[in-house]
């Protein structure tokens, strides 16, 4: 593997044909990456992380406080919940007292205490139940505008990716993306329906997801920012 250390800094570089521009990103675990053209000089390197020096520290900074912050929920009564971007509170009834597993009723979740051991397992299959129709209605409401026509969505756990597109024209999300506001999830949705048209991140690209959501750019800036607080995920 190459590697480049800068004083304190260590990256691994990776170098890429099609590559014009070069790139750092802090991955999930903190490792810093350098994308770079195949033939790019390593002076070129250095003086370009050096120039990014105080924003690696500051992305260091804020991944090492998010993953502090970041603990595992109990299913516990009070315990707080997120859907759609809003925390909602657990509350633990009689096991006679509600027969669905899960329920969202007056702004609390309401699970039958003997769910409560296997809570995560029953919360994950609600959100994925919720997700579904949701994301599907928005893939439906950008469809025409996008020009592209997604066979369904499928939700399910895609690890560290919010959403990807497979074979078929399938869009995929996580379930989790379901717990982000709205306007998040929306930005998702158009993220990949883009991926239809281009599979890589390339400016043409990034017209495309313009076209269709002129703001996006505060809502990808957001999703960095604070998707992590969402059990550690990042956007694909
Ligand atoms: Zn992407």
């Amino acid at each position: 593997m190459d590697t480049l250390q800068i004083d304190d800094l260590q990256f691994e570089v990776r170098r890429s044909a099609r590559r014009r521009s070069l790139e750092i990103t802090v991955d999930r675990g903190g490792e810093l990456i350098l994308s770079v053209p195949t033939d790019c000089p390593d002076e070129r390197l250095q003086d370009f992380v050096r120039r990014k020096r105080m924003w690696i520290y500051q992305q260091l900074a804020r991944k090492a406080a998010t993953s502090a912050a970041v603990r595992p929920k109990e299913f516990v009564d009070g315990e707080g919940f997120a859907y759609l971007g809003r925390s909602y509170r657990l509350r633990l009834v009689p096991p006679g007292e509600s027969t669905a597993a899960v329920k969202l009723v007056g702004g609390r979740f309401v699970m039958p205490s003997t769910f409560a051991p296997e809570g995560r397992m029953h919360l994950i299959r609600w959100y994925t139940d919720r997700a579904r129709p949701w994301l599907a209605h928005k893939v439906k409401a950008y469809s025409a505008r996008m020009e592209v026509d997604p066979t369904g969505v499928r939700v399910q756990d895609l690890g560290y990716h919010w959403g990807s597109c497979g074979k078929g024209d399938w869009l995929y999300f996580h379930w989790k993306t379901i717990l982000l506001p709205a306007p998040i999830v929306e930005y998702i949705v158009v993220h990949e329906m883009a991926h239809l048209h281009e599979p890589h991140h390339t400016p043409a690209f990034w017209r495309r997801v313009e076209r269709a959501m002129p703001d996006h750019e505060r809502r990808r800036v957001w999703l960095e920012g604070h998707g992590l607080e969402v059990e550690g995920l990042k956007e694909d």
